[in-house]
């Protein structure tokens, strides 16, 4: 099956529909030769509505603070393949926050795009993909170090989203020393020197 064909079938994957209880959006953005493909967890409800992946607080902080790249240089097909564990927003749990995201989208979809997309570099967000990847290894030792996955280099990012603020308090590190070297590399692999 072609890259566009898989594409064409996630755009037209209901499979969740009853467990959801409503219509999925299958949101994921970008194309085969990618430079950067980055897996995150699943699209937020506001990401559901518009359609536009990381088009929310989240998508904010991750652009804006940490790659500092413009929404031209995100949303570039030829920069980023944007997909996720779970590629539609899957609900709000009753408890608060939103439900985990389906692994069989991830076994199903997320497997397949792995295979098919020529990316330079993984950029993997959130303790739930980082788990899904990199089972056996520790989130903060991967947050803290370059690694491989699928033999290209690979880096893990805590989850952006504002909800994650003890997170960050507790690893002042991360943005003091981290972040600097993850938009670095970014920059690199796109070929830019960021936000003129
Ligand atoms: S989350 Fe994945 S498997 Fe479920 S409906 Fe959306 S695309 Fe299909």
């Amino acid at each position: 099956m072609s890259f566009q064909e898989i594409k064409k079938q996630i755009e037209m994957c209901q499979d969740c529909r009853q467990k959801f209880g409503f219509t999925p959006v299958p949101i994921f953005h970008g194309k085969e030769q990618s430079k950067i493909m980055q897996i995150s967890q699943a699209p937020s409800k506001k990401v559901h509505e518009t359609g536009r992946p990381f088009n929310d607080p989240s998508g904010a902080k991750l652009k804006y603070q940490w790659y500092q790249i413009t929404d031209d240089i995100f949303y570039n097909e030829d920069n980023f393949y944007i997909t996720a564990l779970a590629h539609c927003f899957p609900g709000k749990h009753p408890k608060g926050g939103d439900n985990p995201p389906p692994l069989a989208c991830a076994n199903k979809w997320l497997a397949k795009e792995i295979e098919m997309v020529d990316n330079q570099l993984y950029i993997i967000i959130g303790a739930r993909a980082a788990k899904y990847l990199f089972p056996k290894d520790s989130f903060e030792d991967l947050i803290f170090k370059n690694s491989l996955f699928n033999g290209k280099p690979t880096i893990v990012l805590p989850h952006p989203s504002p909800l994650n603020i003890r997170w960050f308090k507790s690893h002042p590190s991360f943005e003091e020393k981290r972040v600097p070297e993850i938009r670095e590399m970014v920059w690199d692999v796109l070929g830019i020197k960021g936000i003129d």
